[in-house]
């Protein structure tokens, strides 16, 4: 892999695509915390309607860990994550005691309902730290490019990690780690991707087959 060329290619299409979300415009870590646990398993589109409408009840996280859990429900149920209006409580609770986000993994990880995707992402976002993101949607990407075969889900394919991890550019995480999902929802698309419309697929494993 010219790791060079990939990152070089990738950041300069994600400048000029770059998708508009409610928690890409702010630096709160709460908000951002939030954002990628909710964006588990869930679509932008759909998270950001639930994300403005969570942050309008309850502003902060000390909001939050006083909510009542069913009133939580009721705004998150349209992503399906029933069994996360507790958790996000739970969570709420937590930081509030701590006094904040952590910005160190292990400290994330340790949070109520927060897994590897969501502490990195987490991470990446709301403090420029460097650090591998993957999730399914990311991992399709990374798959094809680097012409991995994997039936592993994408959280525990520990080659997957550590590819990511050196492919992640220090200094320009945040913007990588959105244009891998700007690509994903725009481009590589999961069942026709549109590899002649794609910056990567000159050095693409699989583009480089197809188109
Ligand atoms: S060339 Fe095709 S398969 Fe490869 S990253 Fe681009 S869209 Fe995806």
């Amino acid at each position: 892999m010219d790791v060079r060329l990939f990152r070089r290619r990738l950041l300069a299409w994600g400048r000029e695509h770059r998708r508009s979300f409610p928690w890409r415009e702010t630096d709160d870590p709460w908000r951002v915390l939030v954002a990628e646990v909710l964006l588990q398993r869930s679509r932008g589109k759909t998270v950001a309607k639930v994300f403005e409408e969570l942050f309008r009840r309850w502003p902060d996280a000390a909001a939050l860990s006083r909510a009542r859990e069913s009133s939580i429900l009721s705004v998150i149920r349209s992503l399906g994550l029933v069994r996360r209006a507790p958790a996000l409580r739970a969570m709420a609770r937590d930081v509030d005691r701590r006094g904040g986000v952590p910005a160190d993994t292990e400290e994330l990880l340790a949070l109520p309902g927060v897994g590897r995707y969501a502490a990195n992402a987490t991470l990446v976002v709301a403090f420029g730290q460097r650090a591998p993101v993957v999730d399914g949607v990311t991992a399709r990407v990374y798959r094809r490019y680097l012409g991995l075969a994997s039936d592993l889900p994408a959280s525990t394919d520990a080659e997957l990690w550590r590819k990511v991890d050196e492919a992640t550019p220090r200094g320009s995480a945040r913007e990588w780690n959105w244009a891998v999902l700007d690509l994903a929802s725009e481009i590589c698309l999961p069942s026709r991707p549109r590899c002649g419309d794609c910056p990567l697929v000159e050095q693409c494993a699989y583009g480089s087959q197809v188109a």
